[in-house]
């Protein structure tokens, strides 16, 4: 019995050492990505539910490979978190997305708000506002179409820091909205210290409507709850027509999802943009 213990031990050990190894890995082969402008920014379309119109659009980081295989985010951003590269990725995406924006103003497209995910690095452990403010005033586009996302836990994080850092932010002019909302522990009386814009409910309460009761209530209480604050909602991860009717009918303002699109790559997004017809 003595002996099984030890070899629990040394497998165990095995393992961690194989996991060690395959994140410093995905460390190098990140860095290398980086210098090979191996990633990308997909928009995923954000429709207004009372008008079917194309409103806006939420950037979500890529990885293609040279071999042609694409990493999703989940993957690489929590290691781009522990490394401190999320902040150079970060702001290339800011760039990239505001740079974007502007040459479709330019074309003359009617204007949509452009989302980007903001990690805790980013936004506590960088100068996040004047790294935007000097993004903005590069690339000309205009903040009020910006919205930066950010979760639960990050505002929690640090929360007088954080709320100065978002006021700093809304002086830029631009939108404030709180991510995979419903996960953490925020209440009413929380959300209301942070100046905020727009709710995201968690797709994890939209996936299992009409069959979870509680994720219905949980979802139509979430959703008054932002009518209360005078926030804009966004329901994410809508599948399926029954639950957008089911948003239609609580009122919620917005949604994305696999329903309407998936993320899609910049032509493929511009040509969903020329064709798309309101439901
Ligand atoms: P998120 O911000 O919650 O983004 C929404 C995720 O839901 C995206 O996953 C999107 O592809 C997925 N999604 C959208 N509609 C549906 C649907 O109908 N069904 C299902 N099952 N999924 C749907 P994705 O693109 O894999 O991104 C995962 C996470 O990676 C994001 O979650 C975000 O936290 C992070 N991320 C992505 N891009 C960036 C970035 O540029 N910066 C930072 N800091 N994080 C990013
Ligand atoms: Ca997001
Ligand atoms: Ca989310
Ligand atoms: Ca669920």
């Amino acid at each position: 019995a003595k002996n099984d213990g030890r070899n629990c031990f040394k497998y165990f050990s095995e393992d961690l050492t194989r996991a060690a190894r395959e994140r410093m890995d995905l460390e190098i082969r990140l860095r290398l990505a980086i210098e090979r402008r191996e990633l990308r920014v997909y928009f995923q379309p954000q429709i207004d539910i009372a008008s079917g119109h194309l409103v806006g659009a939420e950037a979500l980081l890529r990885w293609e490979t040279d071999t042609g295989e694409i990493i999703s985010p989940s993957r690489f951003i929590p290691i781009a978190e522990e490394t401190g590269l999320i902040v150079p990725i970060g702001n290339w995406v800011l760039q990239e997305v505001c740079r974007q924006g502007r040459r479709w103003l330019n074309r003359g497209l009617a204007p949509i708000k452009l989302a980007v995910n903001l990690s805790s690095q980013q936004f506590l452990h960088s100068d996040i506002g004047e790294a935007i403010g000097n993004i903005l005033r590069e690339t000309g586009f205009p903040p009020e179409h910006l919205e930066l996302e950010l979760t639960e836990s990050v505002l929690m994080k640090r929360e007088r820091e954080a709320i100065e850092i978002l006021q700093q932010l809304h002086e830029l002019g631009l939108g404030l909205s709180i991510d995979d909302f419903g996960t953490g522990y925020s209440s009413l009386a929380y959300l209301k210290l942070f100046p905020l814009d727009v709710i995201k409910i968690d797709k994890s309460f939209i996936e299992d409507i009409p069959d979870h009761a509680d994720d219905m209530e949980i979802t139509a209480t979430i959703i008054a709850m932002a009518k209360t604050l005078k926030m804009r909602v966004i329901a994410e991860g809508v599948e399926t027509a029954e639950q957008l009717n089911f948003l239609r009918s609580r009122d919620c303002d917005q949604y994305q999802g696999y329903l309407t699109s998936r993320p899609l790559p910049i032509a493929e997004f511009e040509k969903f943009r020329r064709d798309y017809r309101p439901r």
